[in-house]
C-alpha cells in the first residue's frame, strides 16, 4: 500500500484520531470494567482473532487537529502519527481501513 493511499483510507477512517484505547487483558478486574463503563466509557471485548478476549477502554477525544477533511497538520504530524500503524494495535487492528 503506497503512503497517498495509506492517506486516503485515514481520511475516510479518522477512528485513531477521534479514539484513545487502552487494551486491557482477559484476566482484569471486572469490577475495573464496570468502574469505566459507570464513568461512560464504551467497554468492548475483542472476540475473536489473536486478541480475543481481551478489552478495549474507548475514550472518546477526537484530536484538536482533525478537521472534516482529516488531519489538519498531516505534513507535520507528531512522531507518535508517523509511526503508528493499527495493524498492530489490537484495539484497531479489527478496525482500521488500513487493515481490511
Ligand atoms: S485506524 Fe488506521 S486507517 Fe483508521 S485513521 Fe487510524 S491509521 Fe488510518
Ligand atoms: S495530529 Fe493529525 S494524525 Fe495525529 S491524531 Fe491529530 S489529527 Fe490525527
Amino acid at each position: 500500500m503506497t503512503d497517498e493511499e495509506k492517506q486516503e483510507l485515514c481520511i475516510a477512517c479518522q477512528k485513531c484520531c477521534k479514539l484513545i484505547n487502552i487494551v486491557l487483558p482477559p484476566q482484569v478486574n471486572k469490577e475495573l470494567l464496570d468502574y469505566y463503563k459507570l464513568r461512560g466509557f464504551n467497554v468492548k471485548e475483542i472476540g475473536f482473532g489473536q486478541f480475543k478476549g481481551y478489552f478495549v477502554i474507548e475514550i472518546n477525544a477526537p484530536c484538536v487537529y482533525l478537521s472534516e477533511k482529516g488531519c489538519s497538520v498531516y505534513k507535520d504530524r507528531h512522531k507518535m502519527c508517523r509511526e503508528y500503524d493499527c495493524r498492530n494495535d489490537p484495539a484497531m487492528m479489527y478496525e482500521g481501513l488500513w487493515t481490511k
